[in-house]
């Protein structure tokens, strides 16, 4: 398995020499490679490792976040109105049915 620098960068920054790996070129390369590798964030927008907090404090995750919680609220308006609706077929439905028996 593959060694991410994350796990390089933990060991390095336990042991209190993080400065001093961070001088060796290669693994300051390695480092800044993986900062900027993309992530996706809660709010679904893919951002750097490097400006995840920063956008987490953003207006436009803020506003993002917003906006898909009210995409939940809607579809669970729409799911909880057509369950109703259903229902409502349905008992008319047998009603019919019940009074085509009789
Ligand atoms: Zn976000």
């Amino acid at each position: 398995m593959d060694k991410s620098p994350s796990e390089d960068m933990k060991k390095v920054s336990q042991k209190g020499v993080f400065k001093k790996y961070y001088a060796d070129p290669k693994f300051r390369e390695k480092h800044l490679a993986y900062m900027k590798t993309k992530i996706p964030c809660e709010c679904e927008k893919m951002v750097t490792r490097v400006n995840l907090n920063r956008h987490k404090k953003s207006h436009i995750h803020k506003d993002r976040m917003k906006k898909l919680n009210q995409l939940e609220q809607d579809k669970m308006k729409i799911y909880s109105s057509n369950i109703k609706e259903l229902t409502e077929k349905i008992l008319k439905l047998l009603k019919e049915k019940e009074n085509e028996l009789k």
